[in-house]
């Protein structure tokens, strides 16, 4: 009869790796790493600043149709004055870009799947020749002879699961343009042999993990009011004139040009006593998390953390985000065992503005 194999006895004599500290070092080699440190963080730093930077725009681009008009001319009369996308935001974008060309592409070659054309330039004019809107097509897939422009996008991994058919991109805050961008690509692409009238958004979440592609179905209807907008848009630049502010304030906080100062919409700023913006998805999410779930429940201990770090890193102050008015305070803690120091302390309300402008452009969420 045959016995059972015994599991091998631990020779008390090998070297046992019991992982319990990290190892501490002389003074030495810990400058020297701390000097190496220091140098990745500023060129990394700097590597991000210098992608940082946009470039102005001289007519609509598919990336950056806003449901506002104003802020579409802007883009084109006051693009030297656009904020840089801020480290994180350009970091994202850089590993996207990254994604599009080194990734996705031989992932899709790889998982058989065909594909052309990456980064495929095209434009929309109007009858009269005016270069209404241009773009770059991520890639095309290829399936049995048809092409189906294909936009490759990244979501920060917190809300990357929210996103699962085309109405959770038009009913995100942020997220609504990339349908719209799709639509353009699709408009422009409408009478191109070969084509469909669907697009695919492929959404990844920085950590590796890509959707099944997500379709966008074309509405001639839709697409020819963005055109109209970017039309609208072109021609207040090319006339000096401007479009009357969005309608909605929560829309303005989000806004590059309220950010910078050039646009001031008619916020009443005076009924929270002075404000600073915060312009971030992920913290705005994490607001309408905490709004919507319990104490308790995960969903809320996860937005609590995300709106913690940002509180520990603010100023004692007035924030918005989104629809969401922020107030930090410090506040004293007492020295019992540990050293006496303080904290920021949150509350937060959904921020009510008073004053709204009658007289607004229209807005394509409104007319979609
Ligand atoms: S701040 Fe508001 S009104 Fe001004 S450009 Fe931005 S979205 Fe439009």
């Amino acid at each position: 009869m045959l016995e059972a194999p015994q599991p091998r006895s631990l020779d008390c004599s090998e070297p046992v790796i019991e992982p319990i500290q990290a190892p501490v070092t002389d003074q030495t080699s810990r400058a020297l790493a701390d000097a190496v440190i220091a140098e990745f963080a500023e060129r990394r730093n700097a590597w991000l600043q210098r992608k940082a930077h946009r470039a102005p725009a001289t007519h609509p681009h598919a990336s950056a149709i806003d449901k506002c008009t104003r802020a579409m001319v802007y883009d084109i009369t006051r693009g030297e004055q656009k904020p840089a996308f801020n480290l994180e935001t350009t970091a994202r974008v850089e590993r996207g870009t990254k994604l599009e060309k080194r990734i996705i592409g031989p992932m899709l070659a790889e998982m058989g799947m065909e594909s052309i054309g990456q980064q495929a330039f095209c434009q929309v004019r109007n009858s009269q020749g005016d270069l209404l809107c241009t773009g770059h097509v991520d890639t095309f897939l290829l399936y049995e002879g048809l092409i189906i422009p294909t936009d490759i996008k990244t979501a920060h991994p917190y809300r990357w699961h929210r996103f699962n058919t085309a109405q959770d991109f038009f009913d995100d805050d942020w997220a609504w343009r990339y349908p719209l961008q799709l639509m353009v690509y699709m408009h422009a692409y409408s009478t191109t042999p070969g084509s469909v009238p669907f697009g695919f958004i492929l959404l990844d979440d920085c950590l590796g993990h890509v959707k099944d592609p997500i379709p966008i179905f074309y509405d001639e209807d839709l697409a020819n009011k963005i055109m109209d907008r970017c039309q609208q848009a072109l021609y207040h630049a090319r006339d000096h004139t401007l479009p009357d502010f969005y309608s909605d304030p929560a829309h303005c906080t989000r806004c590059d040009w309220h950010k910078c100062g050039v646009c001031a919409p008619p916020m009443n700023y005076e009924a929270v006593g002075g404000v600073k913006v915060i312009s971030s998805e992920e913290l705005e999410q994490a607001l309408l998390d905490r709004e919507t779930s319990e104490p308790g429940k995960r969903a809320f201990d996860a937005a609590e953390r995300i709106i913690g770090q940002t509180v520990k890193r603010c100023e004692p102050g007035t924030y918005l985000c989104g629809p969401f008015r922020i107030d930090i305070v410090e506040q004293s803690r007492a020295a019992y065992a540990v050293p006496a120091s303080s904290f920021n302390k949150k509350k937060i309300d959904r921020f009510i503005v008073l004053a709204k402008d009658s007289e607004l452009g229209s807005r394509i969420d409104e007319v979609a």
